[in-house]
């Protein structure tokens, strides 16, 4: 079992090694193929012994073998992050479908959280296609009823529009995106509608510690231009594993 697991997580930080790759180059439309993986800075490709998910990293001590450039922290950072979800979803799903799609729903999230931090942009790309796929897939294969995927797209997508257009009338800045309201439609589908208190809570929290968090470092300026996506994106994944733990706990509410 944890032999594994184990396995599981290094396919994991493999799988987020691709990852890093679609963050970087999808919002510039760029092939995720080709080119093969190469230093953003000199150019040069890598060699297999230089591309190896976080253990490269290390013995490369984070800078280009050729030209010494830094590497960015993101590139670990997201292989880890990608290891410790698939194994954390294959201890709760083990072998099954449910497995595979919570994993690609997870990358998903992950790419486009990844995506929002360095554009504060949600790429429709992912969710628009997400929606559908995320919401048959969790019928089919993780036995969710009909009605709750779909009124999780419907509440998703319509709870997130009018916090939206409140928050513009408040502030008469735009704060949310679409993007934002095709990401909880994409998550309501996916986990049903009652993931939508829990994901929209945990987003919230998150969101108000960590702009506190930055307000307190960086004075009050910087309280403009945190993405909404990676907090979503923490709710939503925190349901995917913890979920059998949460539910529970709504039922006595
Ligand atoms: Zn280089």
């Amino acid at each position: 079992m944890t032999l594994i697991t184990l396995f599981i997580f290094i396919v994991g930080a493999a799988v987020g090694s691709f990852l890093n790759v679609c963050i970087y180059r999808l919002p510039e439309n760029k092939s995720i193929v080709l080119p093969s993986s190469h230093c953003l800075s000199c150019g040069k490709p890598l060699a297999w012994r230089d591309n190896i998910p976080l253990v490269s990293f290390i013995l490369l001590k984070g800078a280009c073998r050729q030209c010494g450039a830094k590497i960015s922290f993101q590139y670990p950072a997201v292989e880890l992050l990608t290891g410790i979800i698939a194994a954390a979803l294959f201890l709760v799903y083990g072998v099954s479908f449910s497995f595979l799609f919570a994993f690609l729903f997870s990358s998903a999230l992950i790419v486009i959280s990844g995506i929002d931090l360095r554009h504060q942009v949600i790429p429709h790309a992912i969710t628009l296609p997400g929606i559908p796929l995320f919401a048959a897939a969790a019928v089919v294969f993780m036995d969710l009823a009909v009605l709750d995927s779909f009124l999780g797209v419907m509440i998703g997508a319509a709870s997130l529009y009018f916090v939206a257009v409140y928050y513009e009338w408040i502030t008469g800045r735009e704060g949310m995106g679409g993007g934002d309201v095709n990401l909880l439609a994409m998550m309501g589908g996916f986990l049903g509608w009652q993931s939508l208190i829990h994901i929209v809570l945990v987003a919230s929290l998150a969101g108000v510690l960590v702009g506190i968090s930055m307000m307190a470092l960086k004075g009050k300026s910087s309280r403009h231009a945190i993405p909404f996506g990676p907090f979503l994106s923490v709710g939503a994944l925190s349901y995917l594993i913890f979920g059998d733990y949460i539910l529970p706990f709504f039922a006595v509410i």
